[in-house]
């Protein structure tokens, strides 16, 4: 669908959305030899960019849609170029003129009704807890666990919440949940150019902090972490933030867990882009799999501050993938030419694109993927 957009409209947007440095840009193309599309197909951020700011990008083209938000772009740009804010601007206009993909406006209808893109029922939000005797949290409770809507809805997800409730129990972690009280963080539709509904989602989640004084939430998911840490407290959010990994590492060094199981496998760990390039936590993921004795850690061949996105980003979980145009399928690729027998992750929306990569390429026999926290949870 091709639409005219007048220069003006598209500038302003972009600089209100902090895109300043839109005009820095001087076309030397960094950002579009990174960009992992690049891999399955030609994509020019460089000239995107260029349309952008001379006004003649077509909101209507699908390429405003692709961006993952993985980050490899703005970790090269020479000119600091916030290029994840351009997208975000462009689809927040795209919005405007009507031109956002179906499944999208489905995910957004979801949030918008019940505060979650599955479009599931508020009610239901806690069912994944339904007789794990998990208290609801009350003031004074050391931790809120927040498992993110994905392993909160998804079946295939909810393995992640299930692991991490476990290891808590055996800990002996005080913690607590909110359930219904709780909405998606909002990343996705922060993303995706959506900022009212992001808005109206983070009021709700920070009065709910507020309202049961919470003080430190658990995270399983990069993107509620990210979220969470970075963009609430410029909305009055004032509580501490820590991804499953961290604090895997903490229970461990305090001596609440111990790894002592052997899990004699060959396992390679995959850098979800919002706990590595946007967060830059590397350690704490590779030092919890390291603790795990007889389990031999290997690098894949693109990782920390390179590792390639899984596609779930900016809100792709919720757009359709071509089959050929999977960066998750590379990644299963990478993960087998290292000989691993388990792709290690730390992510819902990776283990939904991976597991979905797994199957279609029929390598369910030779590799498995699993949530960190469910390989602890077996070797404790
Ligand atoms: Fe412009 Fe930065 Fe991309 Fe270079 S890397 S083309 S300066 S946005």
């Amino acid at each position: 669908m091709e639409v005219a957009n007048p220069l003006s409209e598209v500038s302003e947007a972009i600089i209100e959305a902090g895109g300043e440095a839109l005009k820095s840009c001087y076309q030397c193309g960094l950002c579009t030899a990174s960009c992992p599309w690049n891999l399955v197909r030609s994509f020019l951020t460089r000239r995107l960019i260029h349309e952008s700011q001379i006004g003649l990008l077509d909101l209507g083209s699908e390429e405003v849609w692709l961006c993952a938000t993985c980050g490899a772009c703005v970790e090269r740009c020479p000119r600091g170029v916030e290029i994840i804010d351009i997208f975000k601007a462009l689809r927040g206009i795209g919005t405007q003129w009507g031109v956002t993909p179906k499944t999208v406006k489905i995910a957004m209808g979801g949030i918008l009704t019940s505060g979650n893109p599955w479009q599931e029922e508020r009610e239901k939000r806690a069912d994944w807890a339904k007789d794990l005797d998990i208290k609801a949290f009350t003031q004074g409770t050391e931790l809120l666990y927040y498992p993110c809507c994905t392993p909160a809805y998804d079946r295939r997800a909810r393995r992640i919440a299930l692991a991490t409730v476990d290891i808590l129990k055996k800990a002996g972690v005080d913690f607590g949940i909110l359930g219904p009280e709780e909405n998606c963080c909002g990343e996705s539709a922060r993303k995706l150019g959506e900022e009212d509904i992001f808005q109206s989602l983070a009021k709700g989640n920070i009065d709910a902090f507020k309202r049961h004084e919470v003080k430190r939430v658990l995270v399983s998911s990069p993107h509620c972490y990210h979220t969470f840490k970075n963009e609430y407290p410029d909305l009055g959010g004032d509580f501490e933030v820590v991804h499953i990994t961290q604090f895997l590492m903490e229970l461990i060094e305090d001596g609440r867990i111990k790894p002592e199981k052997p899990f004699p496998k060959k396992v390679t760990y995959h850098d979800p882009c919002y706990l590595g390039r946007h967060n830059k936590v590397y350690e704490e993921p590779r030092k919890v799999l390291e603790s795990i004795p007889e389990l031999e850690l290997i690098e894949l061949p693109d990782s920390r501050e390179e590792a390639v996105c899984c596609g779930g980003g900016g809100g792709r979980i919720w757009m359709e993938t071509k089959k050929e145009e999977r960066f998750s399928d590379l990644r299963i690729e990478q993960a087998l030419e290292v000989g691993a027998e388990v792709l290690a992750i730390c992510c819902p929306y990776c283990m939904l694109n991976f597991d979905d990569s797994l199957l279609n390429m029929g390598k369910e026999d030779v590799l498995e993927i699993k949530d960190i926290s469910e390989l602890v949870n077996e070797v404790i």
